[in-house]
């Protein structure tokens, strides 16, 4: 058999090298990190032990021990796979239970699940809206909202991040429209870490008749009763058409939900493509995320999210005491701003060699200038660890004058 000769070579593809090497000059190229064993608090990576400050594992759910019995009980009683996709023969008794366990959760009248958070997203807003309607979209939407927006072909206006007023000027501008109109926001932008506005966009959502949507994968399992969500924080049940959550962060798993009226959920298995296209869960995914919810409800839940907050206002007075500017985050999310991407990107590099994992994100995750370190507590991390975490960033955020 003739050797294949190195696809690196081929003409065809040889803007992939272009590009990387663009990256690589704009200090904007990385590879990846590697976990080696569990997300935990302190974890393993590239070999070295570190504080893990950059996971999405709220509540450390990832490793809890009613979940992963869950999971193995599952896989003992239905096996590892769906084996369809959710309109053939794909829908298994839990998946239905799932469902109607975060509708109860959720207060609201059904859920969909689906694969991730990601297509939660890009199969609704592309499935409720085609070529005659308008989407108004904060501009620090998530890249799956924007992708679904794109993919509806509807037309789409963007509003300054945040800004009601901005928002309501589009809405003025565009109150003649003919087709259908969603007004969409993150419930908690996953960058900056701040909440939105949402009861003064629910207003203007009524005032012109907008359908309203959220997006909670930041605040499930973090804000609101129980981790309900912002909807529930911000007292806007009821006046909220749709509300997407995710299964892979706080929850600690892998999927997302839409939760909304039965109609809507109804529609969504006739036209969400990734529901109808794509297989769904595992059923030892469906059980661990079953477990994850009943544990939310209960006293022990309510225990994790108060230490998840308490860790936040100990981390986030740490920071501002030596001197970092933290945005304008009121949630977990704590970005430590640098501003200059080179810059944030040796940062980064120079709190792992001291034993702290902290990665820094830049543009086109965030705007260009706004490069910054991400952070995220935990309600697993120690005390002891968010110390020594706050001592290294010191040591090293001086040695590079960030502070
Ligand atoms: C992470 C995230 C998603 C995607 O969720 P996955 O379940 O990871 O696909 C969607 N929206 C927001 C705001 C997120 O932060």
């Amino acid at each position: 058999m003739a050797t294949p000769s190195p696809i690196s070579t081929r003409p065809q593809t040889q803007y992939f090298r272009d590009a990387i090497e663009d990256l690589k000059a704009q200090h904007l190229h990385f590879r990846l990190r590697i976990l080696d064993g569990e997300q935990k608090p302190i974890a393993t990576v590239d070999g070295k032990e570190v504080i893990n400050l950059s996971s999405n594992n709220y509540l450390g759910l990832t490793t809890h021990p009613t979940l992963r019995r869950a999971a193995i009980d599952a896989i003992r009683k239905y096996g590892v796979g769906s084996g369809a996709v959710r309109t053939i023969v794909g829908t298994m008794k839990i998946h239905m239970e799932l469902e109607e366990q975060i509708a109860r959760f959720k207060g609201t009248e059904a859920c969909v699940v689906f694969q991730s958070g990601f297509t939660a997203n890009s199969g609704t807003v592309s499935a409720i809206l085609g070529k005659e309607d308008l989407i108004v979209s904060d501009e620090l939407n998530h890249a799956s909202i924007i992708d679904g927006c794109r993919l509806s072909k509807a037309t789409i206006k963007v509003f300054k991040h945040k800004d009601v007023a901005d928002c309501g000027r589009i809405l003025e501008e565009t109150k003649d429209w003919n087709g259908h109109k969603l007004l969409i926001t993150d419930g908690v932008f996953s960058m900056d870490g701040d909440i939105a506005p949402l009861p003064q966009l629910c207003d203007l959502a009524e005032k012109y008749n907008c359908i309203m949507m959220v997006d909670d994968a930041h605040s499930s399992g973090v804000l609101g009763c129980n981790g309900r969500g912002t909807v529930d924080h911000l007292g806007c049940h009821g006046r909220v058409d749709i509300q997407v959550g995710t299964l892979s962060k706080a929850i600690g798993s892998i999927g997302g939900y839409v939760c909304g009226s039965r109609d809507l959920i109804d529609f969504l298995y006739h036209r969400g493509r990734p529901f109808l296209f794509s297989t769904s869960h595992p059923p030892s995914v469906t059980a661990t995320c079953q477990a994850a919810f009943a544990l939310l409800d209960s006293t022990a839940g309510e225990k994790l999210i108060k230490r998840l907050w308490s860790n936040t206002k100990f981390f986030k007075r740490k920071l501002k005491r030596l001197g970092f500017d933290t945005g304008k985050s009121e949630t977990p999310i704590t970005p430590i701003m640098v501003g200059d991407a080179a810059k944030a990107f040796e940062f980064s590099r120079q709190l792992f060699d001291e034993g702290l994992l902290a990665l820094a994100i830049g543009y086109p995750t965030v705007a260009q200038g706004k490069a910054r370190l991400r952070t995220i507590v935990t309600a697993t991390h120690k005390r002891a660890d968010l110390e020594r975490a706050a001592e290294i960033l010191e040591r090293v955020g001086k040695r590079l004058e960030v502070i």
